[in-house]
């Protein structure tokens, strides 16, 4: 998968993600961080587009950016590229609704929860 490491790579993108009120598949909206588990990922019909996490950073950040003092689940939190979860995900695209998704994985001591946020157009992406 391509590896973007500015946000203006990811803006160009993002100006293809349709508004999730066009959303015809399973996954609902999910404007803020959501856990979804691997069975209600619609895999098949989820085509991956690029990476935000360099394979080369062993452990990238866990850091937050907040500019406007939302947090972490906010729906309006922005995509801040370099700073965590972004830094750990993989943008996909819905081949039904066209919706772009960012997907990254939380480990914990006895468990592993997928996260999905979708990519609308009017998120703010920061690097
Ligand atoms: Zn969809």
């Amino acid at each position: 998968m391509k590896l973007i490491r500015l946000a203006s790579e990811l803006r160009a993108l993002q100006a293809d993600s349709p508004l999730a009120a066009h959303c015809s598949c399973g996954l609902g909206p999910c404007p803020g961080w959501t856990s979804l588990t691997e069975e209600r990922w619609p895999a098949a019909q989820m085509q991956p587009l690029v990476t935000l996490r360099d394979p080369e950073a062993h452990e990238p950040t866990f850091e937050e950016r907040h500019p406007q003092g939302t947090r972490y689940d906010s729906p309006a939190a922005p995509v801040a590229i370099q700073f965590f979860p972004y830094n750990r995900c993989e943008l996909w695209r819905c081949q039904s609704c066209l919706r772009q998704l960012l997907r990254y994985t939380e480990y914990g001591g006895y468990y592993v929860d997928h996260r999905v946020r979708e990519l609308s157009p009017t998120l703010d992406i920061l690097d």
